[in-house]
């Protein structure tokens, strides 16, 4: 039996909003409206997967599928020198790719799982999981076929987070919510429908709070609570 392995985000309350950090063997959805740190999220865990355990990290080397070009080796660096690491060492350990469609972003999962078999990967991001369904397929007649597709790239994550013990961590939109009347506090959801709600382990819903700072919730979870967490983007990354 493999054991989970929690991986800090770099923040405190975040971590404790999520039982100790980003799990193994399970999918972590953020969702949220721009600039509201998905992105950043990622780029500080490509970092702290590569801490040592007693460090809370996870020890192992980071896959990355982008499919916005939002990754920034740049960024890398501070956040490198935050937890006192060789920003070069660590970029090394990421594997990026850049997937153009839906079906270049399956190919590189293929291939990012074969690359798993041979070496110790702990995490694997997938930044957005949606655009790219998003684009390739628009028209309404096209929703059921977008969805099967989509529902087979999640099964494929499932099986890489469970079979090499990784962290999955995945970005998403948010759409504006068709039932979403006048009376809705918040008319905006995930995008993805059922397809994405019923693969995704965790779901953190981010929004926007004062100036750097940044507000999580875990977002329709049968069990954990409704809570929220409040952290900071720095320069060293996801901070407190
Ligand atoms: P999108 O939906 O557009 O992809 P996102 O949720 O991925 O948005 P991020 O790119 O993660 O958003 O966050 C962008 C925010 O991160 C910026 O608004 C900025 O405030 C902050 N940020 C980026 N780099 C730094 C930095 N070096 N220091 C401090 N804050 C930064
Ligand atoms: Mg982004």
């Amino acid at each position: 039996r493999k054991s989970v392995v929690r991986i800090t985000t770099g923040s405190q309350a975040l971590d404790e909003l999520l039982g100790g950090g980003i799990e193994t063997l399970a999918i972590t959805e953020a969702f949220g409206e721009f600039r509201t740190g998905k992105t950043q999220i990622a780029h500080t865990l490509c970092v702290a997967t590569q801490l040592p355990l007693s460090m809370h990290g996870g020890n192992g080397k980071v896959a990355y599928i982008d499919t916005e070009g939002t990754f920034r080796p740049d960024r890398i660096v501070p956040i490198a020198e935050r937890y006192g690491m060789d920003p070069n060492a660590v970029l090394d350990n990421i594997v990026y790719a850049r997937a153009y469609t839906h079906e270049h972003q399956f190919n590189l999962l293929l291939g990012l799982a074969a690359k798993m078999t041979e070496e110790p990967f702990r995490l694997l991001i997938v930044d957005s999981i949606t655009a790219l369904f998003r684009v390739d397929f628009t028209g309404r007649g096209e929703l059921a076929e977008r969805q099967q597709k989509l529902a087979q790239m999640l099964s494929r994550l499932i099986k890489i987070a469970e079979e090499f013990n990784v962290a999955v961590y995945m970005t998403n939109q948010v759409i504006a919510d068709p039932g979403g009347g006048t009376f809705v506090a918040d008319p905006k959801k995930p995008a993805g429908g059922h397809v994405l709600a019923h693969a995704s382990t965790i779901r953190l819903m981010l929004r926007k709070g004062k100036g750097d700072q940044r507000i999580c919730k875990i977002y329709d979870s049968p069990n954990l609570p409704e809570s929220e967490a409040v952290f900071q983007i720095t320069a060293g990354g996801v901070a407190d």
